[in-house]
């Protein structure tokens, strides 16, 4: 089985303007050139990203199924639709195509309470596998006041995918190191920590945790950013990850992004074929560690 461990949906009312406007940047200051029509910041080639258009770019590619990340950008600026309508669509439309789309909650810890009552309805109503955090929104995720966030965490028995990396416009890098997480990982040593894109460029921070922490894992998404001007490094850091960490690498793709840049078919066909690992690491990294953390 195929999993991609990390893609996105969303709609464009429940993303706030400062973050379409950090993704947008290299649209907009073409559109002055352009003379593109001053909409874009509604009507970009992504601004909506639907369950069918998804379904779609997986049949092509072969993928059989997808987690679905919902980002919670709220506490950044307030989006037209909020976090519970973001959340609630997820789950409304990944309900739909129950044998595709795996969602996770998108809530961001610092929420508290409300946190807390979100979680508890999308758990007593779907039972997600996993949450979302993105700690570049603002916070550390050791931070005291955090705790009863991990603690229903740990209740709910979640897979937590954290972002790492790169971050744009008013979000902090910084705060997406893994080396923030280690404070939470001794707390919880049963907890399952997916950082996102290796790391990006504090991966050796999660490589030396890795050894550390048995249940911390990755995921390769974003390094089609690489391509495809420099396939070799893509390779490289993928096989650097699985010589690392073994099983506890992910494939991922974060679509739909970088599909613009590099066809997300082609990204699955780039990690499926070239030459960085055996193909029994393969099959684990394809699915298989996803397939056993997720209980399918
Ligand atoms: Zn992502």
């Amino acid at each position: 089985m195929i999993i991609d461990g990390h893609v996105h949906m969303w709609l464009r009312p429940m993303y706030p303007d400062v973050i379409i406007n950090a993704y947008l940047e290299p649209w907009l200051a073409m559109s002055e050139f352009l003379d593109l029509s001053r909409d874009m910041e509604d009507n970009f080639p992504t601004s909506e990203v639907r369950p069918e258009l998804l379904l779609g770019y997986m049949n092509r590619a072969k993928v059989d199924r997808s987690v679905v990340l919902p980002l919670d950008f709220g506490l950044v600026q307030e989006p037209k639709a909020g976090v519970e309508a973001l959340n609630d669509w997820i789950f409304g439309s990944a309900q739909l195509y129950p044998d595709k789309l795996i969602p996770f909650m998108g809530i961001d810890p610092r929420r508290g309470e409300q946190a807390i009552r979100l979680m508890r309805k999308y758990h007593s109503q779907f039972e997600p596998r996993g949450i979302k955090v993105y700690p570049p929104n603002g916070f550390y995720p050791n931070e005291e006041r955090l705790r009863p966030f991990w603690d229903e965490v740990r209740d709910m028995d979640l897979i937590v995918v954290s972002h790492a990396g790169a971050s744009w416009g008013p979000l902090d890098e910084e705060k997406g190191r893994p080396i923030h997480f280690k404070g939470v990982l001794e707390r919880y040593p049963d907890m399952k920590l997916i950082i996102a894109h290796l790391g990006g460029k504090y991966r050796a921070e999660t490589y030396e945790m890795a050894r550390e922490y048995e249940n911390l894992y990755t995921d390769c998404s974003a390094l089609q950013g690489w391509l495809p001007s420099d396939p070799g490094t893509a390779k490289d850091r993928l096989g650097e990850a699985l010589a690392v960490m073994g099983d506890k690498v992910i494939f991922g793709s974060d679509w739909p992004l970088f599909d613009l840049a590099y066809p997300y078919e082609s990204w699955c066909a780039f990690v499926r074929e070239q030459a960085f690992c055996s193909e029994e690491q393969r099959e684990r990294l394809m699915g298989g560690t996803m397939q056993r953390l997720l209980g399918l």
